[in-house]
């Protein structure tokens, strides 16, 4: 049972406490990173990367993007790619953000994973939880409770970052080292699903853009559980959209 392993929401000061408790695991994640949070700490975002975590994009300034216009959308996905590539050399070609805000207790993220637990064992191709690293309880519960739960977990989850789940390399998570032989380009107009399945979880269908930004796609497959483990005053999410 494979689990994708994601934060969104960061960086912040809480981390580099995450990244240390992953480091001990030896486990990796893709960190879904804010732009604008990008500029205060780009030292961990490069410790992030260096540390063969994936990094992608979670938007500029995290707001709802239902309520943008496709102008403010574009500025949105666009600005935070490009002080990733200035901190990092490299431009992330996978995204992900919110569609519904709100405040979720402690207790229910830990209902949540509960549920995604019971249900793990009747799924046939794996899951992607979504967690987050901007605040301190959101980075205690991930590391005192739910990744201590899930690397006791019998039989053991193959734990590793969103771009592994789709069978790709670290590289081809970068526009720079992507060489497109695992992950061709999508022809032009090919229709897209993105697809989840868990509370707070959404589902869209779209086309895909006449001119890629990375020229590449990937195809999300819809066996793939996302499922939404929201900090304190995080965000209940469920949308993972590929540039
Ligand atoms: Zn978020």
């Amino acid at each position: 049972m494979t689990w994708g392993l994601t934060y969104d929401d960061g960086p912040s000061y809480y981390t580099s406490d995450l990244l240390n408790y992953l480091d001990q695991q030896n486990l990796k994640s893709t960190f879904f990173v804010v732009g604008s949070r990008v500029i205060s700490f780009p030292n961990i975002l490069q410790t992030q990367y260096m540390g063969q975590h994936q990094i992608a994009v979670h938007t500029w300034s995290h707001p709802q993007l239902t309520t943008l216009s496709n102008e403010e959308i574009i500025a949105e996905l666009g600005w935070s790619k490009k002080v990733i590539k200035d901190v990092l050399g490299v431009t992330p070609n996978m995204m992900h953000f919110d569609i519904h805000g709100g405040l979720v207790t402690v207790q229910h993220v830990l209902q949540n994973w509960e549920y995604i637990l019971s249900n793990a064992t009747t799924r046939n191709s794996g899951f992607i939880v979504l967690e987050h690293d901007l605040f301190q309880q959101s980075v205690e519960v991930a590391t005192g409770y739910i990744l201590p739960d899930a690397l006791a977990h019998k039989p053991p989850f193959t734990i590793q970052p969103v771009v592994q789940c789709l069978n790709k390399p670290i590289k081809d998570a970068y526009i720079e080292t992507n060489d497109n032989k695992t992950n061709p380009p999508a022809q032009s107009g090919v229709a897209v699903t993105i697809s989840s399945g868990a509370p707070g979880s959404a589902q869209a269908t779209g086309k895909a853009a006449e001119h890629s930004n990375s020229g590449v796609q990937f195809r999300v497959n819809t066996g793939l559980l996302a499922a939404s483990l929201t900090g304190a005053a995080g965000f209940a999410a469920g949308l993972a959209l590929l540039l």
